[in-house]
């Protein structure tokens, strides 16, 4: 079975919600030309803008929150929960990402207790892997890939396997305008699925494979032309609505 395309764009700590709901009322285009093409596109606003950015897309515009909480609810001070999200609609959920890792102590196990949740609430996890420059230079790629998505994967069916979303991002490649490679980028990617297929055999066929790192409209369709990777995970160039236009539209070319 072919996998699907996912262009999604992670706004990180962006837009106000006059700013982030002009974005959301200009990309009824964007989601049209999506839908007639069968790609799926969407955008993770900060939580204070998911819902203004919700009620102001097209049906088919994912919305996706950047973080959230395991626990349904309680004393955990500025976290968000699972049933907070899906009370707004908002079903998608980025885990893992290397800034929350970096600055906010998120493991791979707490990644885990996530994944897990999210699951169980019939939510769809994109969950972020990658190494530092430092593993990088060191050949250490795979050995923390590796570690990332078997704890991170972890006590998961095999029918919740084909519903998660992984996001291969080189840490050395995020936000710095230097991506990795097309042959690294489908290398890793490849590697990504072979572990998922070791710890669940064929389901791993039909897991979504991003790839992210300094994303833009010019290097996109590479990426998306490799067999393993299945989608971009965008930053910076998922900002503006005419960048974001430009990747989808090249990707699909
Ligand atoms: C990201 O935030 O996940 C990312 C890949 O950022 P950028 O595209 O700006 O490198």
């Amino acid at each position: 079975m072919a996998r699907a395309k996912l262009l999604l764009g992670n706004w990180k700590m962006n837009k106000t919600v006059s700013e982030a709901k002009e974005f959301a009322l200009g990309s009824k285009e964007i989601a049209a030309f999506a839908k007639a093409n069968n790609v799926l596109v969407g955008v993770a606003p900060t939580f204070l803008c998911l819902q203004t950015v919700k009620e102001n897309v097209a049906d088919n515009m994912i919305v996706a929150a950047q973080n959230c909480h395991f626990e349904n609810s309680g004393a955990f001070t500025g976290e968000v929960s699972i049933p907070m999200l899906k009370e707004i609609g908002v079903n998608w959920v980025i885990i893992g990402h290397s800034e929350r890792r970096t600055y906010d102590n998120e493991t791979n196990e707490k990644c885990n207790k996530k994944m897990v949740k999210l699951i169980e609430n019939d939510m769809v996890p994109v969950y972020c892997v990658g190494e530092t420059l430092e593993e990088y230079v060191n050949g250490k790629t795979k050995d923390v890939v590796k570690q990332q998505v078997r704890i991170g994967l972890a006590g998961l069916s095999k029918e919740a396997v084909k519903k998660i979303v992984i996001a291969y991002e080189p840490v050395w490649a995020i936000g710095t305008g230097k991506s990795a490679t097309q042959e690294i980028a489908q290398d890793v990617c490849a590697y990504v699925r072979s572990v998922v297929r070791e710890m669940y055999g064929e389901a791993a066929e039909e897991t979504l494979v991003l790839y992210g790192g300094s994303v833009k409209p010019e290097n996109i369709k590479a990426y998306l032309s490799s067999p393993d990777i299945d989608g971009a995970l965008v930053g910076g160039a998922s900002l503006k609505l005419d960048s974001y236009q430009a990747m989808l539209e090249n990707l699909v070319k």
